[in-house]
């Protein structure tokens, strides 16, 4: 870790929490806060400070601190008008990252245009995750770069094995770029064009999302 971070997490349901928990464990300073005061008692362990407010009362906010802070995780998912009202809010103070966990899409188009600095669906991005894995059983995980690109694990088959990069040629024949390659509990993250590949080795593959599949379906 580079440089000790100071954050704050408001609102501890399951997402807020685990981040917290996280974060703090990651050896960050992380000021938690929610409304709920044994909600708040449950997090004293896993933070640097823990605080009853109300994520809506500025000088509350103010009074804790909020300013000073790189970053403010808003996740009071299921009540849309206080996750606004204080994104707002923590924005004015002039926080430069806020990241906000959002309900629904018309919670997302609100925090899109009140400036929120990434919007996270969990339940979403977990669920497109977890149903392009269950969609191929060569995938191991799918992380979305944007509509149309993204950065898939494929388990090697015996197809490709005892191949090298060069030989393999994917990115000419198929437009897809292999950014590293894990083999039990090594990652090699610059492969060389001669280096092999085996079967059941874990390609991280990046590209358009046709020509990942079509590499998935015709190239291994
Ligand atoms: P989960 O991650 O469990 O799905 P959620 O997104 O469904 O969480 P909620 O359970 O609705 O979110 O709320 C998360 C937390 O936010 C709760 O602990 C709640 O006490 C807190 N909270 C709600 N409103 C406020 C508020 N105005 N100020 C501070 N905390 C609040
Ligand atoms: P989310 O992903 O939104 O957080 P959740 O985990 O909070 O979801 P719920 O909203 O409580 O889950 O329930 C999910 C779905 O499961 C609902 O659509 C509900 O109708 C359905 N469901 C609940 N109980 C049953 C049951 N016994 N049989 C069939 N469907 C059920
Ligand atoms: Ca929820």
């Amino acid at each position: 870790m580079l440089k000790r971070k100071q954050f704050a997490v408001i609102g501890l349901g399951r997402f807020g929490s685990n981040v917290c928990k996280e974060l703090y464990q990651l050896g960050h300073e992380v000021l938690a806060i929610d409304a709920n005061e044994s909600i708040v008692d449950s997090l004293k362990e896993f933070s640097s400070h823990a605080a009853v407010a109300n994520a809506t009362d500025e000088r509350m906010l103010k009074s804790l601190g909020l300013r000073n802070f790189d970053f403010a995780i808003v996740a009071i998912g299921e009540h849309i008008q206080p996750s606004i009202l204080c994104t707002l809010l923590l924005k004015e103070m002039g926080i430069k990252q806020v990241w906000v966990k959002a309900q629904n899409i018309q919670h997302f188009k609100v925090l899109e245009k009140i400036g929120a600095d990434r919007i996270i669906q969990p339940e979403k991005e977990m669920a497109m995750r977890i149903a392009h894995q269950l969609d191929s059983e060569k995938i191991i995980d799918y992380i979305e770069l944007s509509k149309e690109y993204s950065i898939v694990e494929l388990v090697a088959t015996k197809k490709i094995s005892n191949n090298t990069l060069v030989q393999l040629d994917v990115r000419k024949k198929y437009g897809c770029t292999i950014l590293a390659v894990k083999r039990r509990d090594e990652v090699n993250i610059s492969p060389l064009p001669n280096d092999f590949i085996y079967q059941g080795d874990i390609l991280v593959v990046m590209g358009h999302k046709n020509d990942i599949k079509r590499f998935e379906n015709r190239g291994m």
